[in-house]
């Protein structure tokens, strides 16, 4: 992965149930593929949709706790640990950074399967501290996005800030079995925010939950679709999106990663 500066990039990584993480699948493979393109962090501020809380919040403990926010699923899952150290330093200087937004130091959460089911793979070696922050469901969109710009110093900083969700996320509509054909409401909803990811459309990207039929069949709810916001909210006018994995699973997961400036 070539780089024009030393700023780290950042990526959206979508991502799929615990169970998908533990498979060897096309997903897990470019996660990995990605970890090892990327240059090494000096840590790792995650968003991940499962952190869905009426509050701005960052993990500021040393050894954030691996959550299994899960239920129902094969019990090996429940005894996987992601032992990355936390970085309350860099706790500390996101809380700073989104100031004067009150920022709770927290720590009562962890890191959540929206983290670690990608990082266990993106970095095996668990040697990069890592410090999730919340996604606040008193705010609207426009309010992430521009919290999310206030980050972006934390690229030159050597921080990879990454977004955990899902483009499209609905279970409802979800077929397990995976002989749906493709939902074309939903794979359009995805065309559109990889578009705008081109076009630096971020105004369209902060509008896509308003975007009528489709906007509600991808997004019901939109803790998944809002990591999405942090990462376009940091790419630079001269960087391309990159895209892995462009798929919609079953109809109702989409599972598409995007990378800026790496
Ligand atoms: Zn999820």
């Amino acid at each position: 992965m070539t780089q024009s500066s030393n700023r780290m990039p950042a990526a959206f990584i979508g991502h799929g149930s615990p169970l998908t993480a533990f498979e060897e699948n096309p997903y897990v493979e470019a996660w990995r593929d990605l970890g090892r393109r990327l240059p090494k962090p000096k840590a790792i501020l995650a968003i991940s949709a499962h952190w869905y809380v009426p509050a701005v919040a960052v993990t500021a403990m040393e050894r954030p706790p691996t959550i299994h926010d899960f239920y129902g699923f094969p019990e090996a899952l429940y005894h996987f640990r992601y032992d990355a150290p936390g970085s309350p330093e860099l706790a500390a200087r996101a809380a700073e950074l989104l100031s004067p937004e009150p920022v709770a130091e927290t720590d009562r959460w962890g890191l959540d399967h929206g983290s670690w089911s990608v990082l266990m793979h993106t970095h095996p070696d668990a040697d990069v501290p890592v410090v999730q922050l919340s996604v606040d469901r008193s705010k609207s969109p426009a309010e992430h996005y521009a919290m999310a710009r206030r980050l972006a110093p934390l690229r030159d900083e050597g921080v990879l800030v990454m977004g955990a969700g899902n483009i499209v996320h609905n279970l409802r509509i979800y077929d397990r079995s995976g002989k749906a054909p493709p939902n074309p409401l939903a794979e359009g909803f995805r065309k559109d925010v990889q578009q705008r990811f081109r076009d630096h459309d971020h105004q369209g990207l902060i509008g896509m939950l308003d975007d009528g039929p489709a906007a509600r069949l991808a997004a019901p709810t939109p803790d998944h679709f809002l990591p999405v916001l942090y990462v376009a909210a940091l790419q630079g006018e001269d960087e391309a999106p990159a895209f892995l994995t462009e798929v919609t699973e079953g109809g109702g997961v989409d599972m598409t990663c995007v990378v800026v400036g790496g």
